[in-house]
Order: C-alpha cells, then structure tokens, then sequence
C-alpha cells in the first residue's frame, strides 16, 4: 500500500507547497554527528559540508540558489542535511537573503534532529525569520532537556511539527514522544521508510525487509497506526502519513512539471511525471499531457 498519501486532517504549509511543486529543497549540508540507523543520506554526502539545490551543486552561495529557485519559480524552500542546525549561521543568512528577496510570504521551512539542538544554535533560528521547523525525535528520552529549546521556537511563533520514519515496532516511542510535546507541535509527519544504499544493510540487520518499491515492508500500516492514535488523543494536530511513491510522483514530479513548463522549448511536451518529450516532428503543435487528459495546442 504505497501509492497515496494518507492524510488526518490538514496539511502542513510546507507541505501543500511540495505537494504544488512550487517549493525548492536546498541540501544545505551533509554535517550531521549523529548515526540513525534508518539514515537514507547519501555516504557520498553525509558528514561533508556540501549543499544541492533540488538535486544541482551549490558552488556560489547564494547566488546558485537564487538561480535556481528562480528557475523553478519556487515559492519556498525546505532545507535538509545531514542536519542544517550544524550550519545554523548559514541558515539564518539565508532566510534574511530570500525573505529580503522574495518577500515574508516566501515560505522556508527546515528539518532538525532534536539531539543536535543546542541553546545557541536555537537563539538564533527563533530570531532568523524562518517560518517552520520540523524536529525529528524518534523516543522520548532524546526529548531530555530540550524541551526549553523547542518552546523557545513556539514562542518566537514559529510553527513546529514532529517529522520521523515511519518505523515499525517503533510506533509507541514516537507516540510518546507527542505525548511530551503535543502543545508545541501543530502537525506529525511520518515518512514512509526508503531503502538506500546508505541504510539498507542497516535495516536489514534490524529485521527489516525492504519492499518490492523501495520502502519497508510494514512501514505504512505503523504510519497509520501511530496517526490513528495521534488523532485519538490529540485531535487537534495533523497528521500526515508520507508514502515514498506519493514524494517521488506528487512532489517532485510537480516541480519538474512547473520547472519543465517554464523552459520548455515550442517543440517539447511536458508529460505527466514532469518530464520533457522533444516533439519536433510534430511541427508547431504543443501537446501537454496534465492528469491522463491531452491538452493540445497550436502555436500558429
Ligand atoms: S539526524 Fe538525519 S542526517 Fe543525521 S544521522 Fe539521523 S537521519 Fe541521518
């Protein structure tokens, strides 16, 4: 069961943004000291400080950022890592660049592990300007300590979300960790858990069994289970069960197709998974194919 994206109520903003495709993910740096065993990054990535912007080297910051969101015609942007808290000054420079640049309403959200939060580094996002923060804790002991730290963030009015996997046999740790921080948070995210490279041997060696589509067998059906009772007890956060099939084709086919539809030639065809047909030999006709429908028309 891996082709939908389960949703208990609403949406987080983020979110709705990858959803539309108008929302650009900056890999702001691999640097993270941790070592979750379910870590999907890249080794050639992780631990070096390098950054991506949907998936294209970042070499001048932040002007290949700009670039590229430009390109894209993004309204927002999610950074991830490794852990961008370890390259938090970089962070707070850059949401004063694009806010700047775009206006308030560009939307910038980014992804922390708890564990990796320190008083400092949290000072200096509460007054950054960054709009969401998504705190990755898996059981409830990795809370110890923090909690100050994640109100700072709530009353500096950021909005926060919890963001984990999806792990099977972990689904009591993670409702226990809501059970702590369920009046700081707005929404839960639970990712469907991917195999790769990086994590494969890891999970296997967990008892894991990845699935004919790339993710772990069982991991929807402890989504949902975690989600059911989320809502049970605190109805009034959201709650949002992530398939990786729903990631690959929703968000990141729409960004294409919204990147796609802004460069294409006359003679090319953007299709239904964003990518670009050349259609030269169809002379000046553009067809574009939106939803299983063809669209169709003449350039004359
Ligand atoms: S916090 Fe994220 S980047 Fe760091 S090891 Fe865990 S999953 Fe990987």
């Amino acid at each position: 069961m891996s082709s939908l994206n389960i949703v208990f109520g609403e949406f987080a903003r983020g979110c709705r943004q990858c959803q539309l495709g108008i929302k650009s993910v900056l890999f702001i740096t691999g640097l993270c000291p941790l070592n979750c065993f379910y870590c999907p990054v890249n080794r050639d990535r992780f631990g070096r400080d390098v950054m991506f912007i949907n998936d294209r080297p970042v070499n001048k910051f932040p002007e290949d950022i700009i670039d590229e969101l430009d390109r894209a015609g993004s309204n927002g942007l999610a950074i991830t890592g490794g852990d961008p808290i370890m390259v938090v000054d970089r962070v707070v420079e850059l949401v004063r660049i694009l806010k700047d640049n775009y206006g308030q309403d560009f939307h910038i959200h980014m992804y922390t592990h708890v564990l990796n939060a320190s008083e400092g580094a949290i000072k200096k996002l509460a007054g950054s300007g960054i709009d969401e923060i998504r705190i990755h804790a898996t059981n409830p002991t990795q809370l110890n300590g923090k909690l100050d730290l994640i109100k700072a963030l709530k009353d500096a009015g950021i909005e926060l979300g919890l963001e984990v996997p999806a792990l099977p046999r972990f689904e009591n740790d993670i409702i226990k960790v809501v059970e702590i921080i369920n009046k700081l948070i707005d929404f839960v995210n639970l990712n469907e858990l991917d195999v790769s490279p990086a994590n494969i041997e890891a999970l296997i060696n967990m008892g894991y069994r990845p699935g004919l589509d790339g993710s772990v067998i069982g991991s929807i059906d402890a989504g949902i289970k975690i989600a059911s009772e989320i809502r049970r007890r605190w109805p009034w956060i959201n709650v949002n069960v992530c398939t990786s099939r729903y990631k690959d084709l929703a968000q990141m086919g729409s960004r294409l197709f919204r990147i796609n539809m802004r460069i294409s030639a006359g003679d090319e065809v953007v299709l239904d998974d964003g990518t670009l047909e050349n259609q030269s030999n169809r002379g000046l006709t553009i067809r574009l194919r939106i939803g299983g429908k063809e669209y169709t028309v003449e350039s004359g």
